[in-house]
C-alpha cells in the first residue's frame, strides 16, 4: 500500500469509529486501534446522515490525456499457457462503496482493469504491506482463472514527505534513495510469487499527467492555489466527498495540532494537490516546474493521475473497474483519489473499491511505529518457503484482520508439505494410468467447492479447507489404488494458478542433475521403443530420490520435491 505507515493528518472525526464498526467496514477492535495509532479521534454520538453519490455537473467527454501523447499499447498478455477455468461470471465482490457483496460486472467484459496502491519506496516494505499485496494478488489470480482479461497497474511512490525527508536525511537524491527500495520490492515480490502488474508507473516519472489533472481541477474551480503558493482541492465544491468512507462533512475537522501551512487554506479540511517546492525538495531533486508554480505532487494526485493516465491512454476510459488497497486506505487517501478523479472527469473513478485489512504482530498493527516491523526479506534470509507465508495469509479472509505469528508460520509450512506429498503421489500414480476414478471424482468435486468458495468474495480459508479435503481423501483413495489421480493433477494444478502454496523446488546438485537427465533421457528411449515397463521403472526410480517428472508437450520436465 502507498502509507502503511504514513503518518495521516491528525483529525477529529467524530463518530466514526462506531459506525465504521456498524457498516461493517472495521471490526470493532480496530477503531479503537487507529486511535492508538493516532491517526484518527474517534468519540460515540449519533449516526449522522449519508452524503449523496458524488457527482459534478457538466461531465467532460474528453479522454483524460490527448490520445496522440502516447499510442495506446497492446495489452500484454502476461500468462499465455496459464490454465483456466471455463470462463465463468459468477464472481461476487464486497465492494466497500456499497459495503455489499455483489456480483462482479466490469465495464467492458472480459477485460478488468484494476489499480492497486502500491509501495512508498522510502524503505523495505513490511509483511503487513505484503499482506495486501498478497490479497490483490489472489484478486489479480482468481479473475484471470475466471476468465477475464485483467490489465493491472501498480504504482510505486517516489516522491512523497517520506521519500524526500529519507533522501534528505541520507544526504542523497530522491533517485538515488528510493532505487534499491524499488528493487528489492521487486525481489521480495518475486520471492512471495506476486504477479508481475502489467505496469509499475512511478511518480516522479508521471509529473506531466499529474500536471494535466492539477489543471484541469483548476479549471473547473474544484481547486484554488493558497496564499503560500502550493494548490489545494476545495472540498466544500465536491458534494460527493466522503461516500467511500461514509464520513460526514462537518465530521471532518482539523485537530488541535494545527499544520503552519493550514493557514495558506480557504478551509482546514482542503487537501493538497501541489506543494510549492521548498529548500528540501529541490536539494533532493524532488521539484518540478509547473504553470502553477515550482513544486511536487501531493500523494493522493500521484495515484489518481497516473492511473486515470494508463487506462485512458490505454482504452479510452476514465473508469477503473477495480481499485484496491488496504483498509487504512479508505480515508483520506482513496475518499482524496475519488474526488480529484471525478472532479476532474465527471465519471464514477472506479465500479468497485476492496480493501484488505491488516495484518497484525501480537494483537498490533505491524508497523516500525509499535516496533514490531517485519519486513519479507526477514522471512526469505530465515529460509522460509514463499509457499507457507502464502497458505497462512489465505486461511484468513482478506477482510479479517490476521496475526502472524511463528506457530501459524510452522503449520503453514506443514500444511505446504502435505499438499506437495499429495501431489507427488497423485504424479507418481497419473503416470500409469489413464482412466476414470474415485481420483476424478474427488477432483470434480473439489473444484466445484473451490470456485464456489473463492466466487464468494474470495473465500481463500474456505478454498483451503476444499483443498486439504482433497489431499485427505485422496491420500485414502491412493492407499486404496483408486485411479483417475491424472485428472486430480490436473484440478490441483489449476487450483495452484491461483492459490500457488506448492513447495518451492529444490535445486539438485550438478551431480544429482546429469544422473537425473540421464535417466530422463532413458526413459525418452524407453518410451519410444514402446517399453512402457521401463519408462515406469526409470519413473518410480526417479521419484524414490524424490524427483518428479511431468510430461509435456515440449518434452519431460522433472523438479526435487
Ligand atoms: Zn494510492
Amino acid at each position: 500500500m502507498c502509507a502503511a505507515d504514513r503518518p495521516l493528518p491528525l483529525l477529529v472525526v467524530a463518530d466514526a469509529g462506531a459506525r465504521l464498526v456498524r457498516r461493517g467496514l472495521v471490526a470493532p477492535g480496530d477503531a479503537a486501534r487507529w486511535q492508538g495509532a493516532r491517526v484518527a479521534v474517534f468519540r460515540r454520538g449519533p449516526v449522522v446522515c449519508e452524503l449523496p453519490a458524488a457527482r459534478v455537473d457538466a461531465p467532460s467527454r474528453a479522454p483524460y490525456l490527448p490520445r496522440d501523447s502516447q499510442p495506446a499499447r497492446a495489452h500484454p498478455v502476461c500468462h499465455p499457457g496459464a490454465r483456466r477455468f471455463a470462463p465463468r461470471m459468477t464472481l461476487a465482490l464486497y465492494n466497500t462503496l456499497t459495503r455489499r457483496v455483489e456480483p462482479f460486472q466490469p465495464l467492458a467484459p472480459p477485460r478488468v482493469t484494476l489499480y492497486t496502491c502500491g509501495p512508498t519506496v522510502w524503505n523495505y516494505a513490511h509483511l503487513g504491506n505484503f499482506r495486501t499485496f498478497l490479497f490483490e494478488d489472489l484478486l489479480r489470480r482468481y479473475l484471470e482463472a475466471s476468465g477475464y482479461d485483467v490489465f493491472h497497474i501498480m504504482n510505486l511512490t517516489d516522491v512523497d514527505d517520506r521519500t524526500i525527508k529519507a533522501a534528505r536525511a541520507a544526504g542523497t537524491t530522491l533517485r538515488r534513495h528510493t532505487e534499491p527500495f524499488v528493487r528489492a520490492f521487486f525481489e521480495d515480490r518475486d520471492y512471495l510469487r506476486l504477479r508481475p502488474a502489467h505496469v509499475h508507473p512511478r511518480a516522479t516519472e508521471s509529473v506531466p499527467a499529474m500536471i494535466v489533472l492539477v489543471r484541469r481541477l483548476l479549471d473547473r474551480g474544484v481547486a484554488y492555489q493558497g496564499d503560500d503558493g502550493s494548490v489545494y482541492f476545495a472540498i466544500d465544491r465536491f458534494p460527493g466527498y466522503g461516500r467511500l468512507s461514509r464520513l460526514d462533512r462537518r465530521e471532518i475537522k482539523v485537530g488541535a495540532r494545527v499544520a503552519s501551512d493550514e493557514y495558506a487554506k480557504e478551509d482546514p479540511r482542503d487537501f493538497a494537490l501541489w506543494k510549492k517546492a521548498g529548500p528540501d525538495d529541490d536539494a533532493v531533486g524532488a521539484a518540478w516546474d509547473a504553470p502553477f508554480g515550482r513544486g511536487r505532487p501531493g500523494w493522493h494526485l500521484e495515484c489518481s493521475a497516473m492511473s486515470l493516465y494508463e487506462i485512458g491512454t490505454r482504452f479510452g476510459v476514465e473508469t477503473l473497474d477495480i481499485h484496491a488497497g488496504g483498509v487504512d486506505l479508505i480515508f483520506p487517501h482513496h475518499e482524496d483519489e475519488i474526488a480529484q478523479s471525478e472532479a476532474a472527469t465527471g465519471r464514477p473513478f472506479a465500479r468497485w473499491w476492496l480493501h484488505g485489512e491488516f495484518l497484525n504482530v501480537r494483537g498490533t498493527k505491524m508497523s516500525k511505529r509499535f516496533g514490531n516491523f517485519l519486513a519479507a526479506r526477514d522471512l526469505r534470509e530465515q529460509g522460509v518457503d514463499a509457499a507457507a507465508v502464502r497458505l497462512l495469509f489465505w486461511q484468513t479472509h482478506y477482510r479479517k484482520p490476521l496475526d502472524f505469528t511463528d506457530e501459524a508460520l510452522a503449520a503453514a509450512g506443514e500444511g505446504v508439505k502435505r499438499l506437495g506429498d499429495f501431489r507427488s503421489r497423485l504424479v507418481g500414480e497419473g503416470g500409469r494410468e489413464r482412466g476414470e476414478g474415485r481420483l476424478a471424482e474427488l477432483a470434480a468435486e473439489f473444484e466445484a467447492d473451490f470456485r464456489a468458495a473463492l466466487d464468494d468474495d474470495l473465500n481463500a480459508p474456505q478454498a483451503c479447507a476444499a483443498l486439504f479435503q482433497l489431499a485427505h481423501a485422496g491420500n485414502r483413495a491412493l492407499d486404496a489404488g483408486a485411479g483417475g489421480a491424472a485428472a486430480a493433477v490436473a484440478a490441483l494444478d489449476r487450483a495452484m494458478a491461483v492459490l500457488d502454496v506448492l513447495p518451492t523446488p529444490r535445486t539438485a546438485e550438478p551431480d544429482l542433475a546429469r544422473w537425473i537427465e540421464a535417466q530422463v533421457a532413458a526413459r525418452e528411449r524407453a518410451r519410444k521403443s514402446k517399453d512402457f515397463k521401463e519408462a515406469d521403472r526409470i519413473r518410480e526410480a526417479l521419484l524414490a530420490r524424490g524427483v518428479e517428472l511431468e510430461d509435456t508437450p515440449t518434452g519431460t520436465k522433472w523438479r526435487v520435491v
